[in-house]
């Protein structure tokens, strides 16, 4: 189980930049984001998505019957939790559809519009690993996770470059 302590909180606030926040703003997401284009951390091994923290904060844990943290702002970086609200895979699938995001079919490349890197960025991480580069180091450079790292390594992602 995922524990959402103070100290969470704390790694998951510094992740946001402080200056003009308030409630009305988005509160975009400064550190890595995943393949999708949501804003994540990892914990304990574990990489947590910054929009259900967020969620979590102020609602509380995601009822069974709805297990989504559902943007009201449609901005996949954003951690305001009074944009967020836990709804159930049906109320997902309805604001990706008014979202305009219907022809959403995973991380394919940044034609999906959800991903902070472009086939340019691929092919120059995979030539740099290739030359032996760190990967942990290229991570950090392109702000994405490990796990997107390696996933774009080994082709998990980004097949079709
Ligand atoms: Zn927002």
């Amino acid at each position: 189980m995922i524990r959402y302590n103070k100290k969470l909180f704390s790694r998951f606030l510094k992740r946001l930049n402080p200056d003009g926040l308030t409630l009305d703003t988005c509160w975009e997401w400064q550190g890595a984001l995943n393949t999708a284009g949501y804003g994540v951390m990892s914990s304990h091994g574990r990489t947590l998505t910054a929009h259900r923290i967020a969620c979590y904060w102020l609602h509380g844990p995601a009822p069974s019957e709805k297990p989504c943290a559902l943007h009201s702002c449609h901005n996949p970086k954003c951690c305001n939790p009074k944009h967020l609200r836990w709804g159930s895979h049906e109320e997902n699938m309805q604001e990706k559809v008014t979202a305009g995001r219907a022809n959403f079919l995973g991380p394919r490349g940044s034609l999906s519009g959800h991903t902070s890197l472009t086939e340019q960025d691929v092919l120059s991480i995979r030539s740099r690993v290739a030359k032996g580069e760190k990967q942990a180091d290229l991570a950090r450079g392109f702000k994405i996770t490990r796990g997107s790292m390696s996933s774009i390594i080994t082709r998990r992602t980004w097949k079709h470059v």
